[in-house]
């Protein structure tokens, strides 16, 4: 078995986005607009602070209380969207129940959608023609493309079918020719599908979901889910399945950085788009 190690290519990934955005004249600027106090947010901001600053990209946090109003957030969404010094925006999730999230993010110009959430994102995303893929999407397939793993005509189940992860992989596996399943939390028999899967991306949010005796002999597993339990994380995947399968993706140290990483890819995406400079 061979571990599909996101903290080294994800490193690899930063530097390279460190050498393009160092070498434009104006800096990159990523907006990360948050609401409320999710613990889990600050812990993602954070990270998303540190990876910015290491690329040399500003990092522009606007923060919310739950008691502010939400035509006060969209208009300044609608300023940012303005604004030529940005060139992505995001807005962490989850916010309270009391805001409306698809209003707020559709509110996110799709020129400027790093997180590649509004519709017109995903539109373009089911058309087969991404606008921005999604950051952990993004980060599992340049994990397949970097261990050199072929989607075209391999049977790809995915557990989870979340609007963040597990439809536009599931999207993006199908543009690549992959025959796909997706399961959730109403599938019956579950390890019926999962059994049959070359790929099984796993993104659900239970600690060790699936197990050995539900993959298929060398299949290549992804690993979406970050389950905390006393201080420690745990994936989706029992690590039991080591022994039978062909590629796993370690928690922690997989997909995780991954996400990060592609958020700082789709921002030098959008700021390169935003000035008129073609892909190298
Ligand atoms: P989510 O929105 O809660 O979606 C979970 C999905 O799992 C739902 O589609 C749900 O089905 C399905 N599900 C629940 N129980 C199931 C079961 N017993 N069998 C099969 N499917 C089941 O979660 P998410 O945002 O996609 O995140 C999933 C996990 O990935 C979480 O642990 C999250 O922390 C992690 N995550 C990691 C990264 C990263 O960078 N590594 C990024 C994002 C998320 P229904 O639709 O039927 O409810």
């Amino acid at each position: 078995m061979e571990i599909l190690d996101g903290k080294n290519l994800s490193a690899k990934i930063k530097d390279e986005v460190l050498a393009g955005a160092s070498s434009y004249k104006k800096t990159p600027v990523l907006a990360v607009i948050t609401i409320g106090n999710d613990e889990a947010s600050k812990i993602y901001v954070n990270n998303k602070r540190k990876a910015c600053e290491y690329v040399g990209m500003s990092f522009l946090h606007i923060c919310y209380d739950e008691k502010d109003n939400e035509e006060k957030i969209i208009k300044k969404i609608k300023s940012l969207n303005k604004d030529e010094y940005v060139n992505g925006i995001i807005l962490q999730l989850p916010i309270p129940d009391k805001f409306d999230s698809e209003k707020l993010l559709n509110t996110i110009s799709p020129d400027k959608d790093v997180d590649g959430l509004t519709f017109i994102s995903q539109g373009k995303l089911v058309d087969g023609k991404p606008n921005f893929i999604p950051c952990t999407p993004k980060g599992i397939l340049e994990l397949l493309d970097f261990y050199k793993i072929d989607l075209e005509g391999k049977n790809v189940c995915v557990v989870g079918r979340s609007i963040l992860v597990g439809k536009p992989i599931m999207l993006e596996c199908i543009n690549r020719n992959a025959t796909c399943t997706m399961c959730h939390s109403k599938t019956k028999n579950l390890s019926d599908y999962t059994k049959k899967a070359d790929i099984l991306i796993v993104c659900v949010g239970k600690k060790h979901l699936i197990d050995k005796t539900m993959i298929k002999k060398d299949a290549v597993i992804i690993d979406v889910g970050i389950n905390r339990e006393d201080g420690q994380i745990y994936g989706d995947v029992n690590p039991d399945v080591k022994d039978k399968c062909s590629y796993l993706t370690p928690v922690p140290g997989g997909v995780g950085p991954m996400t990060v990483c592609m958020l700082l890819k789709n921002t030098l995406i959008a700021y390169k788009r935003q000035n008129g400079i073609e892909d190298e």
